[in-house]
């Protein structure tokens, strides 16, 4: 079976980035150490033996150019400033879009505006934990939010037989977790949902490398599922590669209503952005995020899932 042009698809695949947060100025407070790691505290110290710690910080490197150290990598930070690194950590990530939750408090991110000159689309989102605190009497709307920290497979898969517009990101556990990490997860999802109802996010954050790092693990991940799933016999290689244009792009589209009909590739800044509530409303969609958390500086398999479902009252 050859897989060489299923690797040449994917890596030339544009990703639709359907969930990440504002980058932050370089008079941010925000450690750089960050961006490997949600530990704070003592908890940052076990950071670096991190598996995913490891990796990361060699592949930025790499991009860099520079030694495969933090200071290393900090110090070419410096010398080449925000504007140089994004432009390289864009055009290496391969986002020709991306929706904003800008809900999630940074010091000194930039607004929403300041990312269009970075990729051609650029689009708020709604966190919803900050809507479920607001009264919608006004806007006639209804927000059951349940978290639950005790998801199971066997869950997800009730999700999915129950509802139908359901959809499954797996953003942040791609890059944060170990290789075999990531790919098992990606695995159990398409074990429990429909291949056109799953979706990767970056979850970037913060600093231009968490972007970068998101989609190019998303890449060799999704590759990787997609091979084992041809040479099990689950799909064509053709029908993976439609599967992985979906996952990169195609479902974020059709659940964020994103420009129907255009391409990726014709996604233009002026380009309304896309999710806002009264569009949830009329979709009814109901969208699943499975989120690994981080414990003291290394990622489990404890997860945090978040079921949304807006309905009309
Ligand atoms: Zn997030």
């Amino acid at each position: 079976m050859e897989f060489g042009e299923l690797r040449e698809a994917i890596e030339k695949m544009e990703l639709v980035d359907g969930h990440a947060h504002n980058i932050v100025s370089v008079d941010t407070t925000f450690p750089f150490i960050n961006s490997f790691s949600e530990a704070t505290g003592d908890a940052l110290s076990f950071t670096p033996h991190s598996l995913s710690f490891k990796r990361n910080l060699r592949e930025i490197s790499e991009l860099y150019g520079s030694e495969s150290s933090l200071d290393a990598v900090e110090e070419y930070r410096r010398l080449s400033g925000l504007q140089a690194i994004s432009l390289k950590c864009f055009k290496a990530a391969g986002i020709s879009a991306v929706l904003i939750d800008d809900g999630l408090k940074l010091d000194e991110m930039h607004d929403i505006e300041w990312h269009r000159s970075l990729v051609p689309f650029a689009g708020r989102i709604l966190r919803i934990e900050r809507l479920a605190e607001q009264i919608l009497d006004g806007l006639h709307i209804k927000v059951v939010l349940d978290i639950n920290p005790n998801v199971t497979t066997k869950m997800l898969k009730k999700v999915f037989l129950k509802f139908y517009v359901v959809y499954l990101d797996f953003g942040l556990a791609v890059p944060k977790l170990s290789v075999h990490g990531m790919i098992s997860l990606v695995k159990e999802f398409l074990e429990v949902a429909p291949i056109n109802k799953v979706m990767i996010s970056t979850d970037g954050y913060a600093v231009l490398e968490t972007y970068y790092l998101g989609a190019k693990k998303a890449c060799g991940v999704i590759f990787s599922v997609l091979c084992d799933a041809c040479i099990d016999g689950d799909l064509h290689v053709a029908e993976a590669t439609e599967a992985a244009k979906g996952i990169f792009g195609r479902n974020a589209i059709e659940f964020y209503k994103i420009n129907a009909g255009l391409k990726f590739s014709d996604l233009k800044a002026s380009s309304t952005p896309c999710f806002d509530v009264e569009n949830a409303v009329d979709t009814g969609a109901s969208f699943v995020r499975s989120i690994w958390v981080d414990a003291p500086g290394q990622y489990r398999y404890r997860v945090r899932f978040l079921f949304l479902s807006i309905n009309k009252l």
